[in-house]
């Protein structure tokens, strides 16, 4: 294979067209683009609308096998395969990647832009702010913990009476306020509307939530990987009067603001969404949300320019949304679905259109099939009501190697031999991998592509290993693929293959029904997907799944923060483990977003930094200016 530069140095080589000259090309109006810079532009949510007659585009969801720390070139697959699709076959193309947070970029894995020559560019504005979608997000959670905190502190140091003539400063109120009110009272089963009405009591439970500190879940995010935060004291200046309390901070795409700008369906969705969040429960038992706080409409403010999708481009010129990033491990791991919808309508057909016009929308579901793409089916597809037709699990030699026993991988290291040179028995040791993720795709009712993303060092019996046990797990397609140094055209073959298996009907289904218990879920993920031999519920997670029961949340999905880089909660297990429990250490509930969240092991919701972090190698070119060392 050639030798090919940095993908920083082949991002930069090219120049990307006007943005609003690639919305042209799609069917974009231009009353429907909102320009950020030459290069990005939001699409205005209005398209859905107008057109909502023209049926979908066929939809594929991009995942992979159990990774290691390097990544193993699914974003560069997504991208690679667009190219493919739209340069080589000439088919309306699009993809729809996350974006990605700086906790990585300037972590350990560096940016998500693809690689190679299959690279979303700009790539340092991909890679770093956008159009500031984490930072609403980051502003959003954070109003939100600073509106609890005051409550809870305005709450001890004022009297029923003071409390409520500030709460309700005038008898009409504000619109916005008025209806929070309603709200709040209807809550509490208090069917009076006007404050005058009120009696004593009825003033005390208005003003007060009374909210157990021991059960705040609600935590500060910022986009950094920044351990020290994990656990904090706040409150500790004088003028807080000793209301001091341990709290911590998560990773921005690990928070519920983020879950929500990915699943959600409107603005009308997003801020009913905001509303139902929950941050803590009350002395008496009950959920108290957002909306009890005031905050659901200046929430909603501060995200209305988030919730549209981001459009940028690949190297090769072939549309991408960027839009939402939550992580696939301590989040859902998915793309915004209206993101999603819009790139679906765009590559949709018209009445009387001929098949051959039909375009194919590219999503990624982050990690290995049994994070992002679990994630996909059980939770995203719920929500949006999308069926996927395909699935592509994106595979290499060195991960497969590394599960048959190969060392370590470690960023920044050089790779031991084993994964330089040919060593066909670790390779079909740790296929095993592979074939369980095949499997499990099939339980989802879809039809699976392997995607054997080709490295300089692999054989071509190392590849053809693959691709025939590929098989013999029974993926309906395993293709070679070398579009990290081809681009699209490295991909043509990967490419019909995927034209090829959506021609049926989706068999789609998800893998368990919302009405079986919290535990029974969790159980069943456990089981079918990681192939535990059972999940053990501590103390702490019993009475969490206790509380969320009683509160009337046990019928949300499930999304499991769990390690990415085994089927089980250690990291350590490689390959395909078995026999082991999976340990439920707690439970968390996103309402907002719409679903609990079991945290497994030693799952950390704040990543940390290493010695040597990815941004040593970051700065700027003395002479032009422009960003160096993104990878
Ligand atoms: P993932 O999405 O699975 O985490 P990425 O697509 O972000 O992985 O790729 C991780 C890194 O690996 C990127 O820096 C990319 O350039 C590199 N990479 C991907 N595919 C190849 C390949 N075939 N050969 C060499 N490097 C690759």
């Amino acid at each position: 294979l050639e030798k090919v530069p940095s993908d920083i140095e082949i991002a930069m080589a090219q120049t990307p067209k006007p943005v609003a000259e690639l919305a042209q090309e799609i069917g974009i109006l231009p009353s429907e683009l909102e320009s950020y810079g030459k290069y990005k532009a939001k699409v205005d949510l209005s398209i859905l609308e107008r057109l909502s007659h023209r049926k979908d585009g066929k939809y594929i969801v991009v995942s992979g096998i159990t990774p290691t720390p390097l990544g193993e070139g699914k974003s560069t697959t997504t991208i690679g395969l667009a190219q493919a699709l739209g340069a080589e076959l000439g088919r309306p193309s699009f993809a729809c990647v996350r974006q990605p947070s700086q906790g990585p970029t300037f972590g350990i894995k560096g940016g998500a832009a693809g690689g190679g020559y299959s690279q979303v560019i700009p790539m340092d504005e991909f890679n770093l702010h956008l159009t500031g979608d984490i930072h609403a997000v980051t502003a959003a959670n954070n109003l939100l913990a600073a509106a609890l905190d005051a409550r809870i502190f305005h709450e001890a140091t004022q009297s029923d009476k003071a409390l409520y003539s500030r709460l309700v400063p005038s008898k009409k109120g504000k619109r916005e306020f008025a209806s929070l009110m309603f709200k709040r009272l209807n809550k509490l089963g208090i069917d009076k509307t006007n404050p005058d009405d009120l009696t004593p009591e009825e003033i005390k439970r208005f003003a007060r939530l009374d909210v157990d500190l021991e059960t705040i879940t609600w935590n500060r995010v910022m986009d950094t990987n920044d351990r020290f935060l994990r656990k904090i004291t706040i409150g500790q200046n004088a003028t807080e009067q000793g209301h001091e309390r341990v709290t911590g901070f998560d990773i921005a795409v690990a928070s519920e603001c983020m879950a929500i700008l990915a699943l959600t369906t409107s603005l009308e969705d997003m801020q009913q969404r905001l509303g139902a969040m929950v941050v803590a429960t009350s002395k008496s038992g009950d959920p108290i949300t957002a909306d009890d706080i005031g905050v659901s409409g200046a929430l909603a403010v501060l995200l209305k320019d988030a919730i549209k999708p981001n459009l940028m481009q690949t190297i090769e010129g072939t549309p991408v949304f960027v839009h939402a990033g939550p992580f696939a491990n301590i989040a859902h791991g998915n793309s915004s679905i209206l993101a999603d919808r819009v790139a679906l309508k765009l590559a949709g057909t018209e009445e009387g259109d001929s098949s051959e016009r039909v375009g194919y929308v590219l999503t990624e579901g982050g990690f290995g099939a049994d994070m992002g793409m679990e994630k996909f089916c059980n939770i995203k597809c719920r929500v949006s009501g999308l069926n996927p037709d395909a699935t592509v699990i994106v595979a290499t030699t060195r991960a497969l190697k590394m599960h048959g026993g190969g060392p370590d991988v470690t960023p920044g290291k050089p790779l031991h031999e084993t994964y330089t040179k040919e060593d066909l028995v670790t390779l079909k040791e740790g296929c095993a991998n592979l074939k369980q993720h095949i499997k499990n795709c099939k339980k989802f009712g879809v039809k699976v592509i392997v995607a054997i993303n080709q490295f300089a060092s692999d054989t071509n019996a190392e590849l053809a290993l693959v691709r025939e046990e590929a098989l013999s797990a029974g993926a309906d397609g395993a293709l070679v693929s070398n579009h990290w140094a081809q681009g699209g055209a490295g991909a043509k073959a990967l490419a019909e293959a995927v034209v090829g298996i959506c021609e049926g009907e989706s068999g789609f289904k998800f893998l368990y029904d919302l009405n079986l218990s919290i535990e029974e879920k969790i159980n069943i993920i456990g089981k079918e997907i990681y192939g535990a031999d059972g999940i053990q519920l501590s103390d702490l997670a019993k009475q969490q799944v206790d509380t969320y029961t009683r509160q009337g949340y046990s019928a949300l999905p499930i999304c499991m923060a769990k390690t990415q880089y085994s089927f089980s909660h250690d990291p350590k297990l490689k390959n395909v483990p078995s026999g082991f429990t999976l340990p439920i250490r707690a439970v968390r509930l996103s309402a907002g977003a719409g679903f609990l969240y079991p945290i497994l092991g030693d799952m950390q919701t704040m990543p940390g930094l290493g010695t040597r972090p990815g941004f040593w190698e970051v700065g700027l070119d003395k002479e032009t200016g422009r960003v160096i060392g993104l990878f």
